[in-house]
């Protein structure tokens, strides 16, 4: 694509990605696990030998990405853990770490565990605290998470690279590039889960690492690891996320006006006691999220009901377009009730968290307000 394409047509094109071979205007998918050598031996495809390192599919999707992140180079996992385990693993024995603390659930459940196997010292602070600790404490690696999930709190990415000497690696899942482009806020490493927003049709599990600095020790590291360990993403899956992905910035767009009109209305309801989304000029991170996130607020909010648990359970139970499953950022809305899912968390009994779809936003605020009748 020209350097200076936008989002919608970089995505609408898939960076450019056709098949010469046929002619079609979409690319083939080649499921090959290895590549021919002609009769004097020398490679069919010099850049082609074996599908652990070597796959067109992958190129194409990584390229998309790449050019919607602003990146040198991209990565494809074969999920969001793949991605992050693949950052965490390049750390030396002993070193020093700062997570932030109430994020994704799955990422901290397995940072604490390896951490304590590895020896490295792992330092969490609340989203609040993040920049003081950064410049107090010195530390190989600083992970967070922008909005934040379920709190949807809201992290200055470039007052943490300012605070910092460290790795920054920014955890950007519920933003997706179309909203947040973290590396020109500083961040070194940006990763998302695309099997969220990025694939957006709960049909792939794929995780992203991308970086503007490809020259990087510790990027250097990972892309040896990828590729020697076979943390790979199938051929198929990035097809499909290739496919999906000429959707991405329609998709976003709507999931982002439905989210903060369902927001709005959810905050005003009588049977509502709070609402957490980047978008409400009373959430105390919207200053942040204006200045960090462009058009739009994402899919992603979380609903307290007045009550307790089984009030709570009661309204979810009751929706009818919101279906009840874990993940976010596909086209349809999704609602979980976090408390029965990890109790051990401190989250609070009457919290929902909503991952708003693509569907009609008068359909949407009307199955709200007969579950919260
Ligand atoms: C889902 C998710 C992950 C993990 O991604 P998988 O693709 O499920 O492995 C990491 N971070 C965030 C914010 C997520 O929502």
């Amino acid at each position: 694509m020209n350097k200076d394409s936008k989002p919608a047509t970089i995505a609408a094109h898939a960076a450019g990605a056709i098949d010469p071979q046929s002619g079609g205007v979409v690319p083939a998918l080649q499921p090959s696990t290895t590549y021919l050598r002609d009769a004097d031996y020398a490679l069919v495809r010099s850049d082609n030998i074996y599908a652990r390192a070597d796959s067109d599919n992958l190129r194409q999707a990584e390229e998309v990405l790449r050019q919607l992140e602003g990146a040198a180079e991209t990565f494809l996992f074969p999920s969001g853990m793949a991605a992050i385990a693949a950052v965490f693993r390049t750390l030396p024995n002993s070193s020093t770490v700062i997570v932030q603390s109430g994020i994704y659930w799955g990422t901290t459940a397995w940072i604490r565990d390896f951490c304590a196997r590895r020896e490295i010292t792992l330092v969490e602070v609340d989203a609040d605290d993040l920049r003081a600790t950064c410049k107090t404490t010195k530390a190989d690696l600083v992970f967070i998470e922008t909005p934040s999930n379920p709190w949807l709190k809201t992290v200055d990415i470039q007052s943490i690279a300012d605070a910092s000497d460290a790795t920054l690696v920014v955890d950007a899942t519920a933003a997706t590039p179309i909203l947040t482009r973290c590396l020109d806020f500083g961040a070194d490493i940006v990763m998302h889960s695309a099997t969220k927003g990025i694939n957006g049709h709960s049909d792939v599990l794929a995780g992203v690492l991308s970086t503007k600095a490809k020259d990087a020790v510790i990027w250097g590291m990972i892309r040896d690891d990828r590729k020697m360990a076979g943390a790979i993403l199938g051929p198929f899956e990035a097809w499909m996320l290739t496919r999906a992905m000429r959707t991405l910035p329609l998709r976003v767009e709507r999931m982002s006006q439905n989210a903060q009109a369902l927001a709005e209305h959810l905050l005003a309801h009588m049977a509502v006691d709070d609402v957490f989304y980047p978008g409400l000029p009373s959430h105390n991170g919207h200053q942040t999220a204006k200045h960090q996130m462009t058009g739009g607020y994402g899919s992603l909010l979380s609903v307290l009901v007045k009550g307790d648990k089984d009030d709570a359970l009661r309204v979810v139970g009751k929706l009818q377009l919101f279906l009840r499953a874990t993940s976010l950022g596909g086209v349809e809305s999704l609602v979980e009730h976090r408390h029965t899912i990890e109790p051990h968390t401190g989250i609070p009994e009457n919290l929902i968290r909503v991952s708003v779809g693509i569907e009609d936003i008068g359909d949407l605020i009307a199955d709200w307000d007969q579950a919260l009748a």
